[in-house]
């Protein structure tokens, strides 16, 4: 049964039912029908048999009576009993018999013999291994007390409908039983054709790695809606493959150029014997090659992190004016370039997410600010807070960005001044800004940039408030 498939197992079911449905009622039939010919023969006895009762009478002389042809006439006493013509001798299965007093059979027929008894109500009996119904009716009216209408009736008497009902079912419901089969194996057929397509549309996507290709999804039912769920989870599937072997080989090409330079520098180095000073001096190009490349697998690691998650795992309040004004001191000691820090940073303003994220959210603003400043150049902390939003910003009045290049900054290891800083002092990975705006999305927040070539750039981070 396991190994059946949907449509033979609906079928299966469908057919045992239906044979079930036929078998019940034809059961119900055969009952109720015979208990609708036992109550039939009961009736057809008792009307009978009054309708007989009201065609005898008594007269003294027929001769005084208009005589039709059919009447029967029976001495009794010192007259006659007329049988009227209208006297039903065998009707509906229904044999009636006069008695007199004595018991003695004056007319009729009582084919199984029934005594005669006090009467009033129908009786049963067994004659012949057949079951019958009896009843005796007491006539009354002018000398007619003591006689007897004696009424039988075979409890099957009207069985022949019965029957045939019965055997025309037999060929009829079975016959209906096969067509509804045959229909709903059609039906099932039918209604499971857009799985099957679905079922070989998605084996084609997989047989052919083409994560590209849709299923046709056609009606707006419960099996399109299907298709649509498949379609959807092929494009989410596509969209993160892609992602990933963009991530390859992004990662790739950004360690590359520093394992080329470092296995230079060693070839370069060891192909003759060197002085003290040019070992160190090869050693530090190598060092700082290393730790560029210490630099990006740590953030790609921690980008790849907060870029999977959906929400913070465990949000807290943040005391974000300390948490700035902390950063702010201890950037202020760094004094690169001879940048100074002001600030202006409300107090109080506190935010639900996470403190180590929301650190290196503002390091990142300022060491870019840092990084992209100008000697002797100023940075500008603010943090703010009105009835709609909170707004943390680093401004700084350095190189600044075109607008061609604020497209770009938020993709990860873009970098619009490369040369500048991959081999200056401060060389980046390209992914501090990437980094920076997964944090914000997770706080609930975004970055925004505004910024003019040779002027400088304002990052604000801002969080709206619901
Ligand atoms: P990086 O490690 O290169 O700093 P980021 O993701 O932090 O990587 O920044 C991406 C690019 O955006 C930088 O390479 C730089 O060109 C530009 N950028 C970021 N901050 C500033 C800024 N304050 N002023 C000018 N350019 C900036």
């Amino acid at each position: 049964m396991k190994n059946l498939t949907v449509r033979v197992k609906l079928t299966l079911w469908f057919s045992v039912l239906i044979i079930l449905i036929t078998a019940i009622s034809f059961t119900l039939m055969l009952v109720i029908s015979n208990s609708v010919l036992k109550t039939n023969a009961k009736e057809a006895l008792q009307s009978v048999i009054e309708t007989n009762a009201q065609e005898i009478e008594y007269i003294a002389d027929p001769a005084d009576e208009e005589q039709e042809t059919g009447d029967q006439y029976i001495v009794y006493k010192d007259g006659y009993l007329e049988i009227d013509d209208d006297f039903l001798n065998e009707s509906y299965g229904v044999y009636t018999a006069l008695y007199d007093r004595d018991g003695s059979l004056l007319y009729g027929q009582n084919p199984i013999n029934a005594p005669v008894t006090a009467g009033g109500s129908i009786l049963k009996m067994t004659y012949g291994g057949e079951k019958y119904y009896t009843l005796c009716y007491a006539l009354s009216g002018e000398n007619l007390d003591g006689l007897t209408l004696l009424g039988t009736i075979n409890e099957n008497a009207n069985k022949t409908v019965l029957t045939r009902i019965v055997n025309l079912s037999l060929i009829v419901l079975p016959v209906l039983a096969l067509l509804a089969i045959v229909v709903g194996c059609l039906l099932a057929w039918y209604f499971l054709s857009p799985i099957r397509k679905i079922t070989s549309s998605a084996e084609s996507i997989s047989d052919g790695n083409d994560l590209s290709k849709r299923i046709e999804t056609g009606k707006n039912d419960e099996l399109g809606r299907l298709a649509d769920a498949f379609n959807k989870m092929f494009a989410r599937l596509e969209k993160s493959f892609e992602k990933e072997r963009q991530f390859t080989s992004d990662i790739s090409h950004e360690l590359r150029t520093p394992v080329a330079t470092i296995l230079a520098q060693c070839e370069l180095t060891l192909e003759k014997e060197r002085t003290a000073a040019e070992y160190k001096k090869a050693l530090n190009v190598i060092d700082r090659q290393s730790r560029r490349m210490k630099n990006t697998v740590e953030q790609m690691l921690q980008y790849t992190r907060l870029e999977r998650l959906e929400t913070l795992p465990d949000p807290a309040p943040v005391d974000l004016s300390g948490l700035f004004k902390d950063i702010a001191e201890e950037q202020k000691i760094r004094n690169i370039n001879a940048i100074t820090i002001e600030s202006d940073i409300d107090d109080g303003i506190i935010l639900n997410g996470s403190s180590d994220l929301l650190a290196g959210l503002i390091n990142n603003l300022i060491s870019n600010a840092f990084r992209y400043g100008r000697e002797n150049g100023h940075i500008f902390l603010s943090l703010k807070e009105n009835e709609n939003e909170i707004v943390l910003s680093v401004k700084d009045d350095g190189i600044g960005i075109s607008d061609e290049e604020k497209q770009n900054i938020f993709n990860r290891f873009y970098q619009a001044d490369k040369a500048r800083t991959s081999n200056g002092k401060y060389s980046g990975t390209g992914l501090g800004l990437s980094i920076a705006a997964a944090a914000a999305k997770l706080h609930g927040g975004h970055i925004d940039v505004e910024s003019e070539v040779g002027r400088g750039s304002t990052f604000s981070f801002i969080i709206a408030k619901n």
